[in-house]
């Protein structure tokens, strides 16, 4: 314990050390700081229905970016402490134990932390310790874009004009200097956490694509910016390219944070004026993640409830052994098998396969789109509890702003597309990597002859198509119009 009571920095989904608005002024208060992560299961409000808890992805990814955190926050003098248990009770005990002066944190615009949040608050009252929030992990705060009835926008595009009225977000904080930390506070260990799967070990491969936690992170955003940002705006559709920043778990994370990318993008913009659309497009990207959020902040059961409620009529399939055959990269479609051995794998997948794999099973498989939410929230290291269910919905048609029903995506057309030359297929799904180009993404209709010279048996090296183009479109559109009329009836 320290003679002059220390402040608590209390980390949460922002794993860093700049642009850290709690530690920063912590650390400018001239006293010791103490750096505390709380593994929060307990919480009430953390726990189904209200929250879920993170995937296997995620909790991967969590011990990495926390060993990451550790020893940078070690090298500045202030170690992190890990305690486990309902927030509420364990930062008050901590806090007493510490004799600390006052808790900080950055806020999370999201229901469920808020609740946790009050909890703490009325704890660290009661014994007379103070507490102050900071600004979170967003370009603007969900109160400064708003309807007129006081909602948030449903729209993206009005959405992104006004929070681009608002003008630059605040300039990113520096990491602090060296800290005076406290001795002798007692800490979990993180493998007593059990954040990493043991038995079996199937994060070999997210071993092999990632290296979480903030000097990467930085690392990886300086490249993009370098390298990687010319071309984006037509690039970031091929997933046959490495044509996007793959920031995305490092936000989640937030071992960087939006305004950090917000202003090294302009300031790139500023200093190559050639690039400025490619910087445009990837910083509406940034916004769609902002909608995203600002959505979930309105609609907290965004993972659960149909934004559009017509769709709660919609005459889903319960067919357990087509979700299996999704879920395990079985359809016999070669681009949407490739997209979930990608998933698999490495934790997250191209956008535009996103897209094309979420619609085929909400389309083409007619199966609820919150199967497949709730898939990718277990194997996506990214997995986001805004930015998961909005996109789900937005592909179903029934979230905001979103694709059409009617507009059913052909995986065929898209691999020929967005892959022409079938090098992502191939890679993720070795077993057709013989294939022409042509037949790549439709190997049924290779000739047998063609099979026999790819090694291709199809039923036996690879699967054929557990459902036809044309039947599963026409069901869907089928489905599709019995929910659009019962709704124009009941009007
Ligand atoms: C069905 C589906 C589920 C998705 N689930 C998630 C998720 O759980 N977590 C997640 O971060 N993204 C999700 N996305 C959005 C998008 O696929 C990823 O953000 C993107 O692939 C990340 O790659 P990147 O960092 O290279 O993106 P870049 O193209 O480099 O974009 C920069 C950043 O913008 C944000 N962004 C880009 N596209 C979107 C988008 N459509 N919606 C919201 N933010 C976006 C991300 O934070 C991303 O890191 C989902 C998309 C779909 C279609």
């Amino acid at each position: 314990m320290t003679s002059v009571p220390p402040i608590i920095v209390w980390f949460r989904d922002d794993l860093r050390l700049s642009d850290h608005p709690a530690l920063h002024a912590a650390a400018n208060a001239g006293v010791p700081v103490i750096c505390l992560y709380v593994h929060d299961e307990e919480s009430p409000a953390l726990k189904p229905p209200s929250a879920r808890p993170p995937g296997g992805a995620a909790r991967w990814w969590l011990a990495q970016s926390l060993r990451s955190l550790q020893a940078s926050l070690g090298v500045i003098g202030a170690p992190l402490v890990l305690r486990k248990g309902p927030a509420a009770s364990v930062i008050g005990k901590f806090a007493r134990e510490a004799n600390a002066r006052a808790v900080f944190w950055n806020e999370i615009a999201q229901a469920p932390h808020q609740a946790v949040v009050r909890e703490v608050e009325a704890v660290l009252a009661r014994d007379g310790i103070g507490s102050q929030k900071f600004p979170g992990d967003l370009l603007a705060a969900p109160a400064n874009i708003r309807n007129k009835e006081g909602r948030c926008l449903r729209v993206f595009t009005p959405f992104w004009r006004r929070l681009q009225m608002l003008g630059d977000p605040p300039k990113p904080l520096p990491a602090p200097g060296k800290l005076s930390g406290a001795p002798n506070l007692a800490s979990d260990t993180l493998e007593s956490w059990h954040l990493e799967p043991v038995a079996p070990d199937w994060a070999a491969g997210l071993r092999d694509t990632w290296n979480p936690g903030e000097a990467s992170a930085q690392a990886r955003l300086a490249a993009f910016l370098e390298n990687g940002v010319a071309g984006y705006a037509g690039e970031r559709d091929r997933p046959d390219r490495d044509g996007t920043s793959n920031l995305s778990p490092h936000l989640r994370f937030g071992e960087i944070s939006p305004r950090q990318i917000w202003h090294a993008a302009r300031f790139a913009a500023a200093d190559r004026p050639p690039l400025s659309g490619d910087i445009d497009k990837f910083l509406s990207e940034l916004g769609w993640r902002e909608f995203c959020r600002h959505l979930l902040f309105d609609v907290p059961d965004l993972s659960k409830r149909n934004l559009q409620p017509s769709f709660d009529a919609f005459p889903w399939r319960h067919d357990p052994g087509a979700l299996r055959a999704w879920q395990r990269a079985g359809t016999g479609y070669p681009i949407v098998d490739a997209g979930m051995r990608e998933l698999w794998h490495s934790g997250v997948m191209h956008n535009r396969v996103r897209m094309v794999v979420a619609s085929f099973l909400v389309k083409h498989l007619l199966i609820d789109w919150r199967c497949g939410e709730q898939w990718f929230w277990d194997t996506l290291v990214d997995a986001d509890a805004g930015s998961n269910p909005a996109n789900w919905q937005w592909v179903a048609g029934s979230g905001a702003d979103a694709a059409p029903y009617f507009r059913v995506f052909n995986p065929i057309l898209q691999g020929q597309k967005f892959d022409p030359d079938g090098a992502y297929v191939r890679r993720w799904v070795p077993e057709l990597a013989l294939l022409p180009a042509g037949l790549i993404h439709q190997p049924w209709t290779a000739t047998p002859l063609e099979l026999a010279g790819a090694g291709v048996e199809l039923g036996n090296t690879y699967p054929t198509p557990i459902v036809d183009h044309r039947a599963g479109r026409e069901r869907a559109l089928a489905a599709y119009t019995r929910i659009r009329n019962a709704s124009m009836t009941s009007v």
